[in-house]
């Protein structure tokens, strides 16, 4: 029987490759083998990779031994064996503990990969992943110029990979055959595209890098087509659905806020402030997106579009993404609302509303009655966590929905909350990490954006620094020093660390666990500092005498509530905690964050984490504790991170760092990657192009019966986990 791109590969792979294949790469047809790209290509002979590694990396290289050594360890029982190996621009030693790898032979060339560590001031991989030269049957792939690098697992090489796909190229038929290309033959002649065949035959085996450009472009519209008609698809859905339009009301609780607020709105929160009120005010269900700066004061325009909607008779809720939040959310509503937070009450005014919490650790009869205050309608403000999705929520009228912090959340949670409303309500997403432009349109579609330019007057601003633990520990304790002088001037302070500590299970995840001893190599990093540890050594040294708390996620909802509290009303002075400070916690009397292990954090996370530090009067500092060398790739992202406060910039930094490690993730997890090719950064053009095509493909062709390739690939990616990637993207 003919082979086809569903095939499935069971059928052309050996068992055993086809298993682990299924298993750790997500691939299972023919066409996720096809689909699954080369990361990039190795150049043998000419190529400078060596010389350019970096401690810390992760990368792979085309080598040659030159020699290979073993020797018994001083300190303990066992061997080490060192090999050298090269690629004439660099040479880099690779080392093995009581392993010797009989194929390794001086002259042997070989694929090299793992994470750069050094020894002595020598770079070298511990015990790395290889896939040698010698013994393979067909040697010309190695003299081609350019040798597929291809995300692999721990089963499944590169260089199985490579035969695999080598074995389906030159299927009996070819590629032609096989390969049914979905795009319509006017499209690909309009933007000058290479047939499907083509673009799959030189993305696995170029000659020339040109080659591999012209087969991404090709490959890359096809998914920016299915993606754009995707979006399409929903909009037109969502505009089907009319919602139901929530006037502005005089002499209601939105005037009250207004009149409560103790500072002046800024100008963007006044006009924002509008937008929202015209738009909550049609019957089309608003879609908008606040982006505003960390600190720039969303809260309150989204407290009082949900004061709006109460007026006009509705239920509005705000989804916050951690219990810590929510419960700080509820606790500065209600005091903002007073008496007309608590209608119902015997000191309630009865023509306010109910502010109501909702979370999943409440206890049963406090549950019961939030439940019951939303079923009824008398909760007029109901704050939640993911326990706002759960069945049983049923809301009496959810005229708007709020999403805080947006990045937490994904598409079917947030689906999942709108259709708890008798009609679509309005939805306002919030988010402190700036968006760029062709990620907002590409993952939100039609969503409208505002965004908060200024930050409040009157802000301190933070300003902050690296602090090389390794190179300068003198700044170390320089660092404590000034956290001791802001905690003597009265003010409070942060200290975050990656993990929290003293549990099984509690290690990070990139331990590779070889042995730490003087023989060993310190390619594998030490485990992340932890709160637990880090309060204790800073109680007993740096800190001692100050009034010193932690903060975790292990802690039970009461107890970090309890916690907070006391951190907020100034009783405790110094806060060691882990990223559940991260979102949104504020505490305008703390001024200086210490983050320890700075380099363990995404580069969005630091900016966040120091926007807790930014929200009084009082000028703010964050110092980014690392052991990473100064020069060193991941020294100079958090040098990036120190220098500027333009979120903006730094979530393309951010965007641009997550990509590689999605490749790599999704190859070491065995997920499906996302997107493959697309880069929602660098294709603007090309996306912006496929929309264009994709709305005019389906004004004359709206169910694509006249294009089933293409309907198909759209089933397709509805049930993939790739809409789920851009969501996170
Ligand atoms: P974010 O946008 O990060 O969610 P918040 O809404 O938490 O920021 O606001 C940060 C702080 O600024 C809060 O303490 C809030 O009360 C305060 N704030 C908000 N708007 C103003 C304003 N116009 N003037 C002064 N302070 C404000
Ligand atoms: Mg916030």
């Amino acid at each position: 029987m003919a082979v086809t791109m569903g095939t499935p590969l069971t059928r052309v792979l050996g068992p055993k490759t086809a298993a682990s294949m299924a298993d750790q790469l997500g691939l299972h047809t023919v066409g996720d083998l096809l689909r699954h790209y080369p990361r990039r290509y190795a150049r043998r002979g000419e190529q400078a990779d060596l010389a350019d590694v970096q401690v810390g990396d992760r990368v792979t290289v085309l080598a040659q031994v030159r020699s290979v050594t073993t020797r018994p360890m001083r300190n303990r029982r066992g061997s080490l064996t060192e090999v050298v190996v090269g690629d004439g621009s660099g040479r880099m030693k690779l080392v093995f503990f009581n392993h010797r790898h009989a194929q390794l032979k001086p002259n042997a060339w070989g694929m090299f990969a793992g994470t750069v560590g050094e020894w002595r001031g020598e770079k070298q991989f511990a015990h790395p992943d290889m896939h040698l030269l010698e013994g393979v049957d067909d040697e010309d792939d190695w003299a081609r110029a350019l040798v597929p690098i291809y995300p692999a697992s721990k089963d499944v090489s590169s260089w199985v990979i490579q035969k695999s796909v080598k074995l389906l190229l030159g299927a009996s038929g070819g590629l032609e055959e096989l390969v049914e290309d979905p795009l319509p033959e006017e499209i690909r002649a309009r933007h000058g595209l290479l047939p499907l065949a083509g673009a799959l035959l030189d993305i696995h085996r170029p000659t020339t890098l040109e080659d591999v450009e012209r087969a991404e472009s090709r490959l890359k519209w096809d998914e920016a087509l299915v993606l754009q008609l995707t979006l399409a698809a929903r909009r037109r859905a969502a505009a089907l659905e009319p919602g139901i339009a929530r006037p502005r009301r005089s002499g209601g609780l939105l005037d009250a806020v207004d009149a409560a607020l103790p500072f002046a709105l800024t100008e963007g929160q006044r006009e924002v402030g509008e937008e929202l009120a015209a738009e909550l005010d049609r019957d089309q269900p608003m879609h908008r997106l606040l982006q505003g700066e960390v600190g720039s004061g969303k809260t309150v325009v989204a407290l009082r579009a949900m004061a709006q909607v109460v007026d006009a008779g509705g239920q509005a809720a705000l989804l916050a993404p951690t219990e810590v939040l929510a419960a700080q959310h509820a606790r500065g509503i209600r005091q903002l609302l007073g008496p007309l937070g608590r209608a119902g009450e015997l000191d309630g005014d009865p023509a306010g509303t109910r502010v109501t919490l909702l979370t999943g650790s409440l206890k049963a009869a406090v549950k019961r009655q939030a439940l019951a205050e939303v079923a009824d309608g008398s909760a007029g403000i109901v704050i939640g966590t993911h326990a706002l999705l759960q069945q049983g929520v049923d809301f009496a009228d959810l005229g708007l929905v709020v999403v805080d912090e947006q990045h937490r959340f994904g598409v079917e949670q947030r689906d999942a909350l709108r259709a708890k409303g008798n009609r679509p309500p309005h939805v306002l997403v919030m988010t402190a990490t700036p968006i760029p432009r062709t990620v907002a349109m590409t993952v939100y579609g039609d969503l409208e954006t505002s965004t908060l330019r200024q930050l409040p007057s009157g802000r301190g601003g933070v300003s902050s620094s690296v602090v090389p633990a390794v190179e300068k520990p003198g700044w170390v304790d320089r660092a404590w020093a000034r956290l001791r002088e802001e905690v003597a001037a009265g003010r409070q302070a942060y200290v975050v660390c990656p993990r929290i500590g003293d549990v099984p299970g509690d290690e990070p995840e990139d331990a590779d666990g070889s042995p730490p001893e003087d023989d060993g190599p310190r390619s594998d990093r030490r485990p992340p500092l932890a709160v637990l540890d880090v309060a204790e050594l800073l109680r007993d040294g740096p800190l001692a005498g100050l009034r010193l708390d932690v903060l975790h996620g292990r802690m039970t909802p009461d107890e970090k509530d309890a916690t907070m509290r006391a951190f907020a009303a100034g009783e405790t002075q110094v806060l060691v905690a882990t990223t559940v400070v991260e979102v949104g916690v504020d505490v305008p009397n703390a001024t200086v964050m210490v983050v320890m292990d700075a380099d363990r954090f995404g580069v969005s996370q630091l900016h966040q984490l120091r926007g807790r530090v930014a929200r009084g009067k009082h000028a703010g500092l964050c110092l980014l504790v690392t052991d990473a060398p100064t020069s060193s790739p991941t020294g100079q992202r958090l040098a990036a991170v120190a220098a500027t406060s333009d979120g903006f910039e730094l979530a393309r930094l951010d965007l641009e760092t997550r990509r590689e490690g999605d490749v790599l993730g999704a190859a070491q997890s065995g997920r499906r990657s996302g997107i493959r090719l697309l880069s929602l950064l660098e294709d603007e053009e090309l996306i912006a192009t496929a929309r264009t095509e994709a709305t005019a493909l389906l004004a004359t062709d709206r169910g694509l019966a006249d294009h089933p390739g293409l309907a198909a690939e759209v089933a397709a990616l509805a049930t993939d986990e790739r809409a789920d990637y851009l969501e996170k993207a």
